[in-house]
């Protein structure tokens, strides 16, 4: 049998950075949520891989292009490397269902709540010759399109209070998460880290 894995999947907008109830479009735009930082500096020295999966409409939408998408994760990595911290993939959906486009259509099946991205994640990880433990794999977000994504895909949801934080809209709709957090460091240290490893 090959190599496992255990893998922190992370949704970005209102878990890692400010929700600011529009897409971040620059830089000056993109603020850390506190701690969020040391949380995935603490993750990955307890041996997780970091893998983020956002949807970008955005793009869809032609409010963010796709190169001011990938210089936001640049500067992330820029911002979590003075933590010690760094993620190893990240992975965004361009599409919207409303918002038909010829180049993004076919990532459909990649936004939140579905697991295209997760998928991939999986999958990229197994052409480099390493197994996602999935049992041991969480998936840390805000909104109801997190957790449903992480039970479909087979990893262990957890729900933040940062951003959407939408608690409630899970109840409604039957979704358990197996932990809701404050923050992303509270999912981590004081979750993940010190009782479900
Ligand atoms: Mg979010």
């Amino acid at each position: 049998m090959g190599r496992s894995v255990k893998v922190l999947f992370l949704d970005r907008d209102g878990t890692i950075n400010r929700d600011i109830g529009t897409y971040v479009t620059t830089r000056e735009q993109f603020r850390l949520i506190d701690r969020a930082d040391e949380a995935i500096a603490m993750a990955r020295r307890a041996g997780y891989g970091i893998v983020i999966v956002t949807n970008q409409a955005g793009i869809a939408k032609g409010i963010v292009s796709e190169e001011g998408v990938e210089d936001i994760h640049r500067y992330l990595n820029e911002l979590l490397a003075l933590k010690g911290a760094s993620y190893d993939r990240v992975y965004y959906c361009p599409a919207h269902p409303d918002y038909p486009h010829p180049e993004y259509d076919r990532f459909a099946c990649c936004r939140k709540p579905e697991t295209g991205m997760v998928e991939r994640a999986f999958a990229d990880y197994r052409a480099s010759g390493v197994e996602v433990d999935r049992e041991r794999s969480f998936f840390i977000g805000d909104k109801t399109a997190d957790v449903e994504c992480a039970v479909r895909a087979g990893l262990r949801p957890i729900l933040v209070r940062t951003g959407h934080g939408e608690e409630a809209l899970c109840r409604e709709r039957g979704l358990r998460p197996e932990f809701v957090a404050d923050d992303l460091f509270e999912a981590v240290a004081g979750y993940i880290l010190s009782t479900a490893s």
